[in-house]
């Protein structure tokens, strides 16, 4: 399988402007590029500007943009909210769900990621569920514990069969946006020990301070099947330099 990467911009950036022209400078950089698949999720608000006018045949287009978030009800009185139905209109094929950013500054629970989880998988569309431990966690030797209760309670109710179309991601808390990136031995044994529960066959990816100088590390030695990219892909060359490093 291709490695996945993924660009997760956050709340960034400010202006419809500067959203293109990162998109197309990634665009012309990757073009040629056909041994990665490369998905950019950028803030809701410029999904519509920066897709390719493209049908369901063309989704393979790169890069393809992909959601940070969605809610768990297709449609309602939910103010604010953005749903997986909307997403699936709009022909999106991936979705993040449960980053640690979520689950710190809006309270999202294992409960509400599983909830997402499953409206997402109803529409048919790829869930990347993170799952990670905090730096306290960590030195209180939690890891383990922690990543198999999110992956318990994200998955409660979930069908095996279900699983090979969720994509996994490994974020330890600790070296997300930190510049203090995993050990590789340590991402690939949180690698094994999530496809020993899910399947050898799952997809990992690996995320918190990925930059073009690690990245190779984390496919060719760990064995892990990508990356979510937070600060480095809001940086064209950088993000581009990653995608290069690893195909
Ligand atoms: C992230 O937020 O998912 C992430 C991996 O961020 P960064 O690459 O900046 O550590």
């Amino acid at each position: 399988m291709k490695p996945l990467i993924v660009a997760n911009w956050k709340c960034n950036p400010t202006t419809i402007k500067e959203a293109k022209e990162l998109f197309d400078s990634v665009k012309k950089g990757i073009k040629n590029i056909k041994k990665a698949e490369v998905v950019i999720c950028p803030p809701f608000l410029y999904l519509k500007e920066l897709k390719e006018p493209s049908s369901l045949k063309k989704r393979n287009s790169v890069p393809l943009v992909g959601a940070q978030n969605c809610f768990w009800e297709q449609k309602g009185a939910y103010t604010g909210e953005i749903s997986p139905s909307m997403l699936r209109d709009f022909e999106c094929k991936y979705v993040i769900i449960g980053h640690s950013e979520r689950r710190k500054y809006f309270g999202e629970t294992d409960k509400m990621i599983n909830k997402k989880l499953k409206a997402a998988l109803r529409e048919k569309i790829n869930p990347i569920l993170c799952i990670g431990e905090t730096k306290e966690e960590r030195e209180q030797g939690m890891t383990e514990s922690v990543l198999k209760r999110q992956l318990a309670c994200g998955l409660e109710d979930i069908s095996k069969t279900r699983f090979p179309q969720i994509v996994f991601a490994y974020e330890p808390i600790w070296a997300i946006g930190t510049g203090k990136a995993c050990d590789v031995e340590e991402a690939q044994k949180m690698g094994l020990l999530i496809r020993k529960i899910i399947s050898k066959n799952a997809r990992v990816l690996y995320g918190g301070s990925v930059n073009s100088k690690n990245a190779v590390e984390y496919i060719k030695e760990a064995g892990l099947g990508g990356f979510l990219v937070g600060g480095a892909s809001l940086d064209a060359k950088e993000f581009i330099k990653i995608v290069k490093s690893v195909i």
